[in-house]
């Protein structure tokens, strides 16, 4: 509840989000891809044996699904296959599971566009 609470009234509009600060190595992270256009890193609060976040590195742009345009479609495919990519490396071979949190009710607290990608139990559906 305090987590939705939160999230309701997050999109913060100003400064870096914590995640502009990972991209610009202002804090650590611990990275497990990345190339020019995206970065994977793994959550500090994992939900499943494997969880990591999979972000584009353009800054302070797409803020969040819903925000997307067509421009958007290359990047956001990109950010997909990476995804998969790094869930392979990370041994999921079992299966996995991305998901992206939009907006107060999807509960998204980060405000910049991140794939999470989670794996190594069994999952469970649907979400809560
Ligand atoms: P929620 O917090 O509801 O999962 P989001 O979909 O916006 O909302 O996810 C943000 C994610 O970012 C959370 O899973 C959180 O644990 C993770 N996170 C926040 N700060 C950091 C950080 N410094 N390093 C790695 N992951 C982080």
């Amino acid at each position: 509840a305090a987590k939705e609470a939160a999230a309701s009234g997050a999109a913060s509009t100003s400064g870096p989000t914590i995640f502009e600060k990972i991209i610009s190595k202002d804090i650590p992270a611990t990275i497990v891809y990345e190339d020019d256009t995206s970065l994977a890193f793994r959550d500090i609060n994992p939900q499943a044996p494997v969880h990591f976040l999979v972000i584009p590195k353009q800054r302070g742009r797409l803020t969040q699904l819903s925000k997307g345009n067509e421009q958007d479609e290359q990047l956001v495919g990109h950010l997909m296959m990476i995804a998969s990519k790094v869930a392979k490396q990370e041994g999921l071979d079992q299966g996995f599971r991305v998901v992206i949190n939009d907006g107060p009710q999807g509960c998204q607290s980060v405000y910049h566009l991140h794939l999470h990608v989670l794996g190594g139990r069994q999952l469970t559906w649907p979400p809560g």
